[in-house]
This record gives structure tokens, C-alpha cells and sequence, in this order.
């Protein structure tokens, strides 16, 4: 039985990986030449070094030149707050790593090439399914050569939150809005920097600062539908707030020229009702699109293809026909995680964010030390790190 994934992403390649690992012919279309995209998720947290340490591919992860975060912090105006602590988190990962996500993904794809039954097709874009007595039975793709057709088993749609093979599918995501967008931007990092990313809130403004060794990857909160407006007014109105926010970027904020140093993510959080069709199934940002809070986008989505392996991997190598209702244990396995994890971050959006970016957020009223209070103690630096319902290679090596 064969299997044809959508998008080389976190989720299409873990999946691609792990299906070829156990046996399964599977082709991986991604549509990109490469995996060299800036501002994407690059957050690695101890559920995904969990997975990959049972792929044996974490230790070459952490050979990459990376920073690790132990004690994520907020920076007010009125001093810092701790918001948890990883350390205490069982196992050798207790913390975040930060990696580009083209290295993380070149590691997946590498291993997978080591495998007879795996193959990756770059520069090829799917556009269509094929479908044939109401059962989807594989895609139609695009590339330098021209127009292609791939049967398959099992189609797996993982190209992300504007998947078109969702589209094609007549599946519609439930849209829960967002109060924010978010602008992307590096500035160098100098000597005498904070060490540490953290998050920086003053009244009416929000940033994130992440250490990329050499760089800052940097986000800057706006609210909803607010950038029109921000450029129209300059790119002082941008640097002047990002300046006083972070007092030691002053020096060098002036290397951000124009807003063409500065991309948009509009920030959205969906999920489908329906995650599968016959012969199709939908995963990651695909089946939910998540938010930007916590970070954890990246590893649900490779969660997902971890379950989705578990579940699959056997019934693909014996050739017996998929029934839908199996690709439904998998939606039912994986909407709890989806659920809670984007109800919390409707709840970040709403008492931190939402209130931050009106001016409406008081520092007082939070205790300095969020991981000292019982309960959230225990509870938060395990929903971080390793989130609801942590999935682990159950799928054997052939
Ligand atoms: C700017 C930004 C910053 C983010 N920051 C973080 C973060 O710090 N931490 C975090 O965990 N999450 C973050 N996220 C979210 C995170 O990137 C996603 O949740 C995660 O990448 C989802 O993985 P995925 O594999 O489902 O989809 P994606 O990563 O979106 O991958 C989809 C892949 O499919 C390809 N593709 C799309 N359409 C087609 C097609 N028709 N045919 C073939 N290929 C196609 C795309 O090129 C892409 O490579 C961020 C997202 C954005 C946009």
C-alpha cells in the first residue's frame, strides 16, 4: 500500500519519515525548491526532542549551534515576572530549543532518504485530488515539467493552514479569530545583549525576543487588521515603539530600512470538524491552524504524525483497504490535544494579549514568580513542554 503527503512541513515530513521507517512506499510534494523559509516556527520543545530521541535524531539536532530555554520570563515595566520553569521536567529535555526549522526538517528528510521507500519530490505542488466513487485515491501535482498524477492509498493533506487539498476535500475550518497579528524581524545580536528570549509587555505593547545565536529573531504584536494603518504612518512609528520597548536595540534599529524588512503573520486559530474523507486525511496546521502562543505549533503538529504513523503504519504495509473510521480514531485521538491546547491560547489571547495591546494590562496584578504558585507550578511547565496527550514512536524499523 502506498502513501502520498502534501507538504514538507514539520508534519508531512515526521510523517513521511516514520511511515518509510516501518516500511510503507510514501512521496513526500513539497512545493517550495527548499526548506530556507524565514519566521517559521523554530521552536523545539521537550515532546519533540522526546520523538526524535526515539528516532535516534536528537543528538544530531543538538549538535547544531541552538540556545536553550529553561525559564521562559516576561519583562514589564515594572519588573520581571517568571512565568514556569522547565527544569523539573522529568527526562533529559527540560528545556526549549531554538532551531531553524530548515534544519530541523533537513535532518527529518535526511533520515528518511535511508529508507527504499521513501521518496521526496521538491518544487511540486499539489493542486487537486484524485477522486473516484466518493473515495480520494491519491493527487494531482505541478512541477517544472509540467502536470502530474499520484494514485495512493492514503493521501495525506499536511500542506499547512491554506491547504488546498483541505479546500479540495470540502473540508471547511471553524475560525476562532485572533486579537493580534504579529510583524517578524531580525537585528544582530551584540555583546552586552540579554542572553535569554523572554517576553517584553508595556502599556499598549507586546514583543517577543528570541536569541538566535547571532541574530534576534524578534515579533512585534500589533492588534487585528492594525499593519495598514502602522504603514501608512512610517517606519518610524515602527522602530520608535521597538526601541523604547527594548532600550538595547536603539543602536541598531535603523537597519531596518522599510517594512520590507519586516514580514506579516496573520495570526489565526482554526480546526476542522471533520479531519478525513475516505482515502484522505488532513493533519497539522491543515486540521488546525494554531496560534503563535506558547509556541507549540511545530509540535502538535509533529504529535499528530507521530499518531498518525502509530495508527497507520500497520495497516498500509499489509495492503488491507483504510476504513475511514480508522482515520477517525485518529481525529478523535487528536482533537483533545488540539482542543485544550487552542483553548488555552484563546485564554493568553484574552487576559495577556488582548489587554496588553489596549493598555489594559496591570504587571501588579501578577505575582513575580508564576512558577512558585502551587498547582500552576506543576501543571504549566508540563502543558509546555510536553502538552496533552504526549504521542511516542510506537512504529517499529523494517
Ligand atoms: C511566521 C510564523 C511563526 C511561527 N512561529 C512558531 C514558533 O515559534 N513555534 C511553533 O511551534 N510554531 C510556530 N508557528 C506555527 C508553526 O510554524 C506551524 O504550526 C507548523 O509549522 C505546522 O506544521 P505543518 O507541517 O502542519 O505545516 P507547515 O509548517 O505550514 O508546512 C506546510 C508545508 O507544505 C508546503 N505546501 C503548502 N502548500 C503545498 C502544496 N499545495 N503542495 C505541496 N506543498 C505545499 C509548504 O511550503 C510547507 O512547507 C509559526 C508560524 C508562522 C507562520
Amino acid at each position: 500500500m502506498t502513501c502520498v503527503i502534501a507538504g514538507g512541513g514539520p508534519a508531512g515530513a515526521v510523517l513521511a519519515l516514520l511511515l518509510a521507517r516501518s516500511g510503507v512506499e510514501v512521496t513526500l510534494l513539497e512545493k517550495h525548491a527548499d526548506f530556507l523559509r524565514d519566521f517559521r516556527g523554530d521552536t523545539i520543545h521537550p515532546s519533540t526532542l522526546q520523538v526524535l530521541d526515539e528516532l535516534g535524531l536528537a543528538g544530531e539536532l543538538l549538535k547544531l549551534p541552538h540556545r536553550k530555554l529553561y525559564e521562559p520570563r516576561m519583562v514589564t515595566d515594572r519588573g520581571e515576572i517568571a512565568l514556569a520553569s522547565l527544569r523539573g521536567l522529568p527526562g533529559p529535555y527540560n528545556y526549549v530549543a531554538f532551531v531553524p526549522q530548515w534544519e530541523f526538517l533537513k535532518i527529518i528528510t535526511s533520515a528518511g532518504e535511508r529508507y527504499p521507500g521513501f521518496r521526496l519530490l521538491m518544487r511540486a505542488e499539489a493542486y487537486d485530488l484524485i477522486v473516484e466513487r466518493g473515495a480520494v485515491r491519491g493527487l494531482r501535482y505541478r512541477d517544472e515539467s509540467g502536470e502530474h498524477e499520484i494514485r495512493a492509498d492514503l493521501t495525506v493533506a499536511a500542506d499547512g493552514r491554506h491547504s488546498v487539498l483541505r479546500e479540495r476535500a470540502g473540508l471547511v475550518p471553524e475560525e476562532f479569530g485572533a486579537p493580534m497579528d504579529v510583524l517578524w524581524f531580525r537585528l544582530p545580536w551584540q555583546d552586552g545583549d540579554p542572553e535569554d528570549s523572554f517576553l517584553r509587555v508595556s502599556t499598549g505593547h507586546m514583543m517577543v525576543a528570541i536569541n538566535r545565536v547571532s541574530y534576534w529573531q524578534l515579533a512585534y504584536l500589533i492588534s487585528k487588521g492594525g499593519f495598514g494603518r502602522l504603514a501608512g504612518a512610517g517606519i518610524d512609528a515602527f522602530r520608535e515603539p521597538v526601541a523604547a520597548l527594548m532600550p538595547f536595540l536603539a543602536n541598531r534599529i535603523g537597519q531596518i530600512k522599510s517594512y520590507d524588512d519586516v514580514s506579516v503573520l496573520t495570526v489565526a486559530i482554526n480546526r476542522l470538524r471533520r479531519w478525513h474523507r475516505p482515502g484522505f486525511l488532513c493533519i497539522g496546521d491543515a486540521a488546525h491552524a494554531m496560534s503563535p502562543v506558547f509556541g507549540v505549533g511545530i509540535n502538535l503538529a509533529v504529535q499528530d504524525a507521530v499518531a498518525a504513523a502509530n495508527l497507520l503504519a500497520g495497516p498500509l504495509r499489509s495492503g488491507a483497504p483504510i476504513p475511514e473510521s480508522t482515520l477517525h480514531l485518529l481525529q478523535k485521538r487528536r482533537m483533545l490535544p488540539t482542543r485544550v491546547t487552542q483553548a488555552a491560547q484563546r485564554l493568553a489571547q484574552s487576559v495577556l494579549i488582548s489587554r496588553a495591546l489596549k493598555g489594559r494590562f496591570d504587571p501588579a496584578m501578577v505575582p513575580r514568580n508564576l512558577s512558585k504558585v502551587p498547582l500552576l507550578s506543576q501543571v504549566g511547565p508540563r502543558f509546555l513542554g510536553f502538552g496533552i496527550r504526549p504521542e511516542h514512536v510506537a512504529t517499529k524499523e523494517v
